[in-house]
């Protein structure tokens, strides 16, 4: 007998005749001799529904009561899945996040679960009862209710499967699984039977609204399979586990956020401390921060540019406001009007050329790139929102993703082996909260030069001029940060290795006379690096790195930022001393 948890989303709720298709799929694994915990979330688009009216009656409602109106979406789903099962003739019980004991911290919209407690849940099991879980809700610990965030009902299914070491945890949606980018905007898109957790947490992060990027951070922390598939079919779905579909292939998928804005803070003193005075305010109110780049211009002054959840720029933009004029910044601009495409895949890390492709193929698209952030596993940019998708499919078609990967594994049945658990336990042990920071490694790469190409015409096909001339002289560039314009230009700035420097400088100045554009750079530049899992959904560990250079007056040059890294570029010089403080800041999250 095992454990199974079984998530279903708001469309796979959202009539009578779903939730009793829903019922009917627990209690066949419940005769199928398992103990069955089902996560419901509100049905259809209730949420939606409680937001609009909620906007009614105040366009800023407290953060508390909305927590409150929210959750009830999911209390009607629970109780009206448990009559179903009733119906049917079986035993269930409905229990809301505070009934079943899942602590949160009180970050209203958004909060993280500190600690879930089993033993109501087991004791309900062992009843013979199928448990109804209500998703996206905990409680803090002055018995408010909070929510997890949008699409948090994958998390609370994630999470219970971690405590109750369940043998997979099996998330039921509209779509049959997860595809190399949304099927909703790509038809061409293609199910995948395998993701990794990194790929995953990436895409998730990314836009692929498909999972909740926290509820993959609970299956990498604990160990918990995945399975994604649907509602209304019996196609065998993705299994989301440490298995990528190919070990080869540079890019796995592709996704787009159109809900993101940027906002760039113009003209702040290139000075150590800077970041950290203008993203701790914003790191105070969780809103998550993306696509970090700075640009120095030549009078010492940079422009700082960033993408926020749109949904968070009022707030955003009040917040660093405030310390924009105490830094002595000129401006503070932002656009809505853009949208983020990605890239991801676990190959790119050791393949050259990546970069260029995606370039180049927006390029053929007559697309404009507006930024550009990269880490190890995945390149961003950022492009006028009304060629998201005409940019979503020039990238899907040139990595070739609707084609499965000549190393694909052999399809799966949808059966997962039963993890192993030892390693499991052992880290929620020693866990105090559940969604706390895990930081696995710092670590300093002392081989890296930086090469800047300023004033580069903000116009299509400049990236990929540069990448391809970098390519043919088989120079492999690392990082890539470019910054958003003024004026129509804008600046590109890479770190290769220091043996390729010198000819890296060659190509970057033949191109930057095509393109009436200047290079300098940086010999002996330190990359450190923070790996670990949510690092980008935890605002604080950039804010904790900026902080911890800050104090040690460690200028930052370059940053990246994604879910299992932050990269930081500093002078070589400083490298060691800005290591000994970022294992000193991260010492306490240290597994
Ligand atoms: P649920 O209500 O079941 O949680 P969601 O709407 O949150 O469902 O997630 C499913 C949706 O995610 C799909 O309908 C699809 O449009 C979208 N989606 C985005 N990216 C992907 C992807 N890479 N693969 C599959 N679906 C995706
Ligand atoms: N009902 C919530 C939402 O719509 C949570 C979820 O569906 O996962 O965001
Ligand atoms: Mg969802």
């Amino acid at each position: 007998m095992a454990l199974v948890v079984q998530k279903f989303g708001g469309t796979s709720v959202a009539d009578p005749q779903k939730i009793q298709a829903a019922a009917r799929k627990a209690i066949r694994t419940h005769q199928q001799g398992h103990q069955v915990v089902v996560v419901v979330s509100a049905m259809g688009h209730q949420t939606d529904e409680l937001i609009r009216l909620a906007h009614q009656i105040n366009p800023r409602p407290p953060a508390r009561e909305m927590d409150m109106l929210l959750s009830t979406g999911e209390q009607v789903s629970v109780a009206l899945m448990a009559m179903a099962v009733h119906a049917m003739g079986y035993q269930a019980i409905s229990l809301t996040g505070a009934q079943i004991g899942i602590c949160t911290d009180s970050t209203y919209s958004k909060a993280r679960i500190r600690s879930i407690s089993t033993r109501r849940i087991r004791d309900l099991l062992d009843q013979g009862n199928i448990v109804i879980a209500a998703g996206f809700q905990g409680i803090d610990d002055q018995f408010n209710i909070t929510t997890l965030g949008r699409g948090g009902s994958d998390t609370t299914a994630v999470a219970l499967a971690a405590v109750l070491d369940a043998q997979v945890c099996e998330i039921y949606t509209d779509v049959d699984g997860v595809y190399t980018t949304d099927p909703r905007l790509l038809p061409e898109a293609r199910l995948m039977p395998y993701i990794s957790y990194d790929e995953m947490l990436e895409l998730a992060s990314l836009g692929a609204g498909v999972m909740h990027s926290r509820a993959v951070e609970f299956g990498k922390k604990f160990d918990v399979p995945i399975h994604v598939r649907s509602s209304f079919t019996d196609i065998p779905g993705t299994l989301i586990t440490t298995q990528p579909e190919s070990r080869t292939r540079p890019v796995t998928g592709a996704a787009c956020v159109r809900h993101d804005a940027r906002v760039t803070v113009r003209g702040v003193p290139d000075r150590p401390g800077v970041s950290l005075a203008l993203f701790a305010p914003l790191a105070q109110q969780a809103i998550t921060v993306d696509m970090i780049v700075q640009n120095v211009g030549a009078d010492g002054r940079a422009d700082i540019s960033f993408t926020v959840p749109r949904g968070d720029l009022e707030a955003a933009v009040e917040a660093v406001e405030q310390a924009a004029r105490s830094l002595g910044a000129s401006a503070v601009d932002t656009d809505q009007q853009v949208a983020k495409i990605s890239v991801v895949g676990l190959a790119m890390a050791t393949q050259a050329g990546v970069a260029q492709r995606m370039f180049r193929a927006l390029a053929q698209a007559g697309i404009n790139i507006l930024m550009i952030t990269t880490s190890e596993i995945k390149i961003s940019v950022l492009i006028p929102e009304d060629q998201a998708v005409a940019a979503l499919r020039a990238v899907h078609q040139a990595f070739q993703l609707d084609q499965p990967p000549e190393d694909a594994p052999p399809p799966h049945n949808g059966q997962v082996q039963r993890r192993s658990h030892a390693n499991a336990v052992a880290v929620v042990e020693r866990l105090q909260g559940m969604e706390d920071l895990l930081v696995e490694d710092v670590s300093l790469d002392e081989s890296q030069s930086r090469v800047t190409i300023s004033g580069v015409p903000d116009r299509p096909g400049v990236a990929a001029e540069v990448f391809e001339a970098l390519g043919k002289e088989q120079v492999v560039v690392d990082m890539i940060v470019q910054s958003f314009g003024q004026q129509g230009r804008a600046s590109l700035s890479f770190t290769v290795p220091q043996k390729d420097l010198d000819q890296a400088l060659q190509v970057a100045q033949q191109v930057a006379s095509r393109l009436g554009a200047q290079v300098s750079h940086q010999h002996q530049m330190a990359k450190l690096s923070v790996t670990g899992v949510g690092m980008r959904s935890h605002a604080q560990v950039a804010i904790g790195m900026f902080r911890a250079l800050a104090q040690r007056n460690i200028n930052i040059e370059m940053i990246s930022t994604s879910e299992v890294r932050v990269n930081v570029v500093v002078h070589r010089q400083q490298g060691s001393q800005a290591l000994e403080a970022l294992r000193e800041a991260f010492a306490e999250a240290m597994i």
